[in-house]
C-alpha cells in the first residue's frame, strides 16, 4: 500500500513540483501517473524510493510512515522498491548479460544458475542476441528493457517505472508495453510515470 497524505514538495523557492498531494495506491493496484513534463511525476517517485522529502505532508508505505524510518531501516525501504528512470545506470564497460546479472552475482548465486536465470530474462524480451553488447551499443528501449531486468532480478515489491516508453521506435513502445502488462501481474505495486507527449492511445 503507498499513501500520499496532503504532500507538497518544493525544492527551492519557486514553485512547489508537488502541491497538496493525496492518494492511495492498495497492493496489486497497477497505475499509470500522467502530466505534461514538469508535472512533478519523477518528484512523486522519488519522494516513495526516499530519494526526496516531502516539504509538507507524509509518505506511507506498508502502512508506515516512511519519514519516520531510523537511518538503519532506510536501506531495508529501498530495497523493497524497484526504480527505472530515463537515464539509465548500465555499467558501460560490462556488456548486457553481466549487467542484468549484477544483482545475481551480489546475491551468490552460481554461475552456472546466473547464467540460466539471466539469459531465459533477456530472452524474454528479446535480447538474448544483445548479451554479450556493450551498453552503448544498444537502443535507448533495449537499455531500459535491460535496466529493468537487473531491477527485477532484486525482486522489488514496488516498481517504479519513470516514462519507460519515451524516445521508443514504436515497436519497442509495444514490446514495452507487453513486459510492463506482464509485470504487473507479478509486483505488488506498480507505478508507470508517462509524459502525455509520450502517451500512445490505441488506435482501434
Ligand atoms: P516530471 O517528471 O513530471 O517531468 P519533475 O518531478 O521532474 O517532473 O519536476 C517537477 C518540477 O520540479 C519541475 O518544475 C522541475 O524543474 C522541478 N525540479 C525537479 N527536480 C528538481 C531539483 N532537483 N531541483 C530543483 N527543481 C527541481
Amino acid at each position: 500500500m503507498i499513501r500520499f497524505e496532503n504532500v507538497t514538495k518544493r525544492y527551492s523557492e519557486g514553485r512547489a513540483a508537488l502541491h497538496n498531494v493525496s492518494f492511495e495506491l492498495p497492493s496489486g493496484e497497477f497505475a499509470f501517473l500522467t502530466g505534461h513534463s514538469g508535472a512533478g511525476k519523477s518528484t512523486l517517485l522519488k519522494l516513495i524510493a526516499l530519494i526526496e522529502r516531502p516539504t509538507r505532508g507524509h509518505v506511507f508505505v506498508d502502512g508506515r510512515n516512511i519519514e519516520r524510518l531510523v537511518p538503519r531501516q532506510v536501506p531495508q525501504h529501498r530495497q523493497k522498491i524497484g526504480i527505472v528512470f530515463q537515464d539509465n545506470k548500465l555499467l558501460e564497460n560490462r556488456p548486457a548479460l553481466d549487467n542484468v546479472a549484477l544483482p545475481l552475482v551480489i546475491a551468490g548465486f552460481s554461475r552456472r544458475e546466473i547464467a540460466r536465470r539471466t539469459r531465459a530474462a533477456l530472452d524474454q524480451v528479446g535480447l538474448l542476441n544483445k548479451a554479450d553488447t556493450a551498453p552503448r551499443r544498444l537502443s535507448a528501449g533495449e537499455q531500459q528493457r535491460a535496466e529493468i531486468l537487473k531491477v527485477l532480478f532484486h525482486e522489488p515489491e514496488v516498481l517504479l517505472l519513470d516514462e519507460p516508453t519515451a524516445g521508443l521506435s514504436a515497436k519497442e513502445t509495444n514490446g514495452m508495453t507487453d513486459k510492463i502488462a506482464e509485470l504487473s501481474e507479478k509486483r505488488t505495486i506498480l507505478i508507470v510515470a508517462v509524459s502525455y507527449t509520450h502517451l500512445t492511445l490505441p488506435t482501434s
